[in-house]
């Protein structure tokens, strides 16, 4: 496969030739060629951008009609969706089952952003802050501008989708860079995008690393930045942005709590703690890492914890049942073994796991075991982010000493809590400092509500209402209500 920059709906060669290759983390082969765009590539990019945002096709376009191109996407990806599953299974290490997952629900999102479009109400007269005889008050939004998306290697073709759906349901354009691990199924969107019909420029696609990134953000025209990826970046994006005052969504990292109370239903909530950290090998940013145990239920919970931690199938991701597959790539290896090994150091006591796998289907690819620790907040991997296979668990006493243990964190993405008492678990939801809390469930996420994180797990939100007000500029209208001069006594101010 040959991925080329994607620039005002053609498909073109880097202008100086840069090409690289991507690989298949479980076995190492070639996946892709891909294009990295110039310098002068990404300029054209922005002026692209820039020009379909004042393009009157673009512009003026309705609503109505901005919903039929968004549903005619989410149609042809479910058209697509064998070939898309292929590429994203050999492209980023993602299972058959989580590639399938990961399609429809792209499928899916694409439909909603077009009942959203659809719904979208621009201008609204506020009543309640309106008054007669004195104003008629009204918020009118807009399209932000020329937006900058950057998006991770763990759900690329997910992460397209949730950048590009508000971009064409509010009017905005964009230029979306990939991660160049995982180029290959944004190229086919690219290609739906302009089947489709959306009118030139308005998304434009290109994938490069931080050097890539940095330049597209230093342009003035961009009015947002849309960040998905690990805090440290997201710090370096919002000092390369600060000079232009862009807005900036920043989806950042996790160190999520998971927390089973002591009247758990065992027989889910083994599973679902398993789920919550091995899904995608642990490189998804909501990933329950902290698991913490109640003192009562502590033996059994890990008794079946660690019979049923044996089950999970690891297997290259070309096998129908591999629970998960390999790490994204040698460096993000090379990053998790070192947690393990440093955690290893620290003394804390390894239950699980804890090595690469290396022998028969395993030799080429970047594999490692379900892995879990016995840990407290003196281990370094109780606060930092690993993004691979790797629990830390942890028991605590009460109620109390949960939310104490689950907030001691400077991230704040997603929790969970497992309990049969709905009261108890609310009440542990509520002094949760996190983005979003799921209560006997886990990772799942919809696109009706809002999704991001609370303290350095991020700056505001995805998805929901939230989601796409991100995209909107909002106007306040004044209409006065009096045409009575003698009553417009404000205006005697300055006489
Ligand atoms: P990363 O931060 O290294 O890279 C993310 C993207 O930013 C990539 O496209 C990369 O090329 C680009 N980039 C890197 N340096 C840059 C710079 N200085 N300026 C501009 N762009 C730059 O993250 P990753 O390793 O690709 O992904 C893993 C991280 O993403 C984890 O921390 C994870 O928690 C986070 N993540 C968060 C969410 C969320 O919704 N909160 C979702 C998925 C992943």
């Amino acid at each position: 496969m040959e991925i080329k920059l994607f620039i005002n709906n053609q498909f073109r060669n880097s202008s100086e030739n840069i090409i690289r290759t991507s690989f298949d983390p479980s076995n190492g082969l070639e996946v892709a060629k891909y294009h990295v765009p110039s310098i002068a590539d990404i300029d054209d990019a922005v002026v692209a951008a820039q020009n379909a945002f004042a393009n009157p096709t673009w512009k003026d376009m309705t609503q109505n009609d901005r919903a039929d191109l968004l549903l005619k996407i989410s149609e042809k990806i479910k058209e697509r969706s064998k070939e898309i599953v292929d590429i994203e299974v050999r492209d980023s290490g993602s299972t058959l089952r989580k590639a399938k997952a990961d399609v429809h629900n792209t499928s899916a999102f694409f439909k909603v952003m077009s009942k959203v479009a659809r719904e979208l109400k621009l201008s609204i007269q506020d009543e309640s802050a309106s008054r007669a005889g004195f104003s008629i008050n009204s918020r009118e939004y807009s399209p932000i501008g020329v937006c900058a998306q950057i998006i991770p290697w763990n759900f690329p073709l997910v992460m397209a989708g949730w950048k590009i759906g508000p971009i064409l349901a509010t009017g905005c354009t964009t230029i979306l860079k990939t991660a160049e691990e995982t180029p290959a199924s944004a190229s086919i969107l690219a290609e739906i995008i302009k089947e489709a019909g959306v009118p030139e420029g308005v998304v434009n696609i290109i994938t490069g690393g931080a050097d890539v990134g940095k330049a597209l953000l230093n342009h003035a025209q961009i009015k947002k930045v849309a960040f998905t990826g690990s805090t440290l970046v997201g710090k370096d994006i919002l000092k390369t942005t600060a000079p232009n005052v862009s807005n900036a969504t920043m989806e950042l990292g996790g160190k999520s709590a998971n927390i089973i109370l002591d009247d758990a239903d065992l027989s889910i909530a083994v599973d679902g703690a398993l789920y919550a950290f091995l899904y995608h090998s642990g490189q998804a940013c909501d990933s329950g890492t902290r698991l913490l145990i109640q003192e009562g239920i502590y033996e059994n919970f890990m008794n079946e914890f660690l019979k049923r931690i044996k089950e999970v199938k690891v297997a290259p991701t070309n096998d129908p049942n591999a629970g998960y597959g390999p790490v994204v790539s040698e460096k993000q290896l090379n990053v998790i073994m070192s947690y393990i090994e440093l955690t290893k150091k620290e003394e804390a006591k390894l239950v699980s796991g804890g090595s690469r796998l290396t022998e028969g289907e395993f030799a080429k690819g970047f594999f490692i075991e379900p892995t879990a620790f016995e840990i407290s907040p003196k281990h370094t991997i109780f606060h930092e982010e690993i993004f691979g296979p790797v629990v830390g668990i942890t028991k605590f006493k009460t109620d109390e000493d949960a939310l104490e243990l689950a907030n001691n964190s400077k991230y704040g993405l997603a929790g969970a809590v497992w309990s049969t008492n709905s009261t108890r678990a609310h009440k542990i939801a509520h002094g949760l400092e996190a983005g979003t809390i799921w209560i006997n469930e886990y990772h799942l996420l919809n696109p009706g509500m809002p999704f991001g994180g609370f303290k350095q797990s991020g700056i505001g939100r995805e998805m929901g209402p939230e989601g796409i007000m991100s995209y909107l500029e909002v106007k306040h209208v004044w209409e006065s209500d009096c045409n009575d001069r003698a009553k417009k006594v404000w205006l005697d101010a300055i006489f």
